[in-house]
C-alpha cells in the first residue's frame, strides 16, 4: 500500500473542502472496495476523507412513504431496520445478501453505487425503484445515475449524500450468486411504483445495471411470473466471463425475473 494521508470529516462541507484541497484525493466509506484496491496497489490516493463519522449522512429516515437512506448507512442497517421492511421488505432483503456479515457492517449504499460494480446488487435497486441520488450539489434521477461499468454521473469531488425513493405498492428482487463474494452472478430488481413498472436487471449486461423494457411491459399488463414466459433476453448485450457465459446470463435474467415477481407477490 503506497503513503496516503486520512482525513476524518465531521460534516458534509468538511469532506468536499477536504476533498477540493486535495486533487488525488477519494472519498472513503465502508473501504470495502477501496482500501482492498489500495492494498493491490491499483490505487493510490494522496488523501482519505472518511465520510463515516458524519452524522447527516447516515441513518434512514421515512416521510409518509418517501424514504431516504444516508450516503453512509451500512448495509447491516438497512437489512435490520424494521420501518423499511414494513414499506419496502426487498431493499432489505436484498441489503440482507450482500457479501458477509463483515461487508455488510463496514459497506455502505453511497460506497456501493458510486463504485458501480457491475454485479452489485444496490443499482439493482436504486433503478428498479427509480429512486433519486442526492449529491452535495444535486439530485440525479436513477436513470441518468448509472452510465456504464464502474462509471456514474459524479462531477470531480461530487459526493452521494443520500438515495430516496417513494415506497412503491410492490417490489422483488432475486439474485444469483456468486458462491464465494456473495456478487450477483445475474440479479433482477422488479417493482410496481405509482410511475409504472420497473425491472433493473444487475449481474449481467455489458454496460451494468439496465433497465429490461420487455419484462417492464409485460409486468405492466399481467404482474405475474408467467407473464415473461414468451419475453425473449438478448444475450449479445450481456457479460461473458469466467462464471457464465452470455447465453447463460441470459436465461438467468428470465429466471431471476421469475422469482422477483414471485418474492413480491
Ligand atoms: C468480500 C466482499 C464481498 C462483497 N459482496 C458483495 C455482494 O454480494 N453484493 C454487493 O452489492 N456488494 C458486495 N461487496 C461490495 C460491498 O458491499 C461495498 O458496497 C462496496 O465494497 C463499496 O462500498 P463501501 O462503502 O465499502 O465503499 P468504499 O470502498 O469506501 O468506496 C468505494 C468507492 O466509492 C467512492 N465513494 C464512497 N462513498 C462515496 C460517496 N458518498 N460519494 C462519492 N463517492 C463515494 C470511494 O471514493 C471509492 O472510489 C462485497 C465486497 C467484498 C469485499
Amino acid at each position: 500500500m503506497y503513503a496516503t494521508s486520512y482525513h476524518r470529516a465531521s460534516s458534509v462541507e468538511d469532506a468536499v473542502r477536504l476533498r477540493a484541497r486535495n486533487e488525488e484525493g477519494r472519498y472513503l466509506s465502508g473501504g470495502m472496495t477501496l482500501i482492498s484496491t489500495m492494498k493491490q496497489r491499483l490505487a493510490a490516493p494522496s488523501d482519505l476523507i472518511d465520510l463515516r463519522h458524519i452524522p447527516a449522512l447516515r441513518g434512514i429516515s421515512i416521510d409518509g412513504r418517501k424514504v431516504t437512506i444516508g450516503a453512509a448507512t451500512p448495509h447491516a442497517d438497512v437489512a435490520a431496520s424494521r420501518e423499511l421492511r414494513a414499506l419496502c421488505p426487498a431493499i432489505c432483503e436484498l441489503a440482507g445478501h450482500i457479501g458477509d456479515p463483515h461487508v455488510r457492517h463496514m459497506g455502505t449504499i453511497g460506497g456501493s453505487i458510486a463504485n458501480n460494480d457491475p454485479a452489485a446488487d444496490y443499482p439493482a435497486a436504486v433503478l428498479g425503484l427509480g429512486a433519486t441520488v442526492a449529491t452535495d450539489r444535486r439530485s440525479i434521477a436513477a436513470d441518468a445515475f448509472f452510465t456504464g461499468l464502474f462509471e456514474i454521473a459524479l462531477e470531480e469531488g461530487e459526493m452521494v449524500t443520500a438515495v430516496t425513493f417513494e415506497a412503491p405498492e410492490k417490489a422483488g428482487y432475486a439474485k444469483f450468486n456468486n458462491p464465494a463474494s456473495r456478487f450477483a452472478m445475474t440479479g433482477v430488481f422488479v417493482a410496481k411504483t405509482a410511475s409504472g413498472v420497473r425491472v433493473a436487471v444487475t449481474g449481467a449486461g455489458s454496460d451494468g445495471v439496465f433497465r429490461h423494457a420487455g419484462f417492464e411491459q409485460a409486468l405492466a399488463s399481467n404482474w405475474s411470473a408467467d407473464a415473461l414466459n414468451g419475453v425473449s433476453v438478448d444475450a449479445s448485450r450481456l457479460l461473458s466471463d469466467l462464471h457464465a457465459n452470455a447465453e447463460y446470463r441470459a436465461n438467468l435474467v428470465k429466471v431471476m425475473a421469475k422469482r422477483a415477481v414471485a418474492a413480491a407477490g
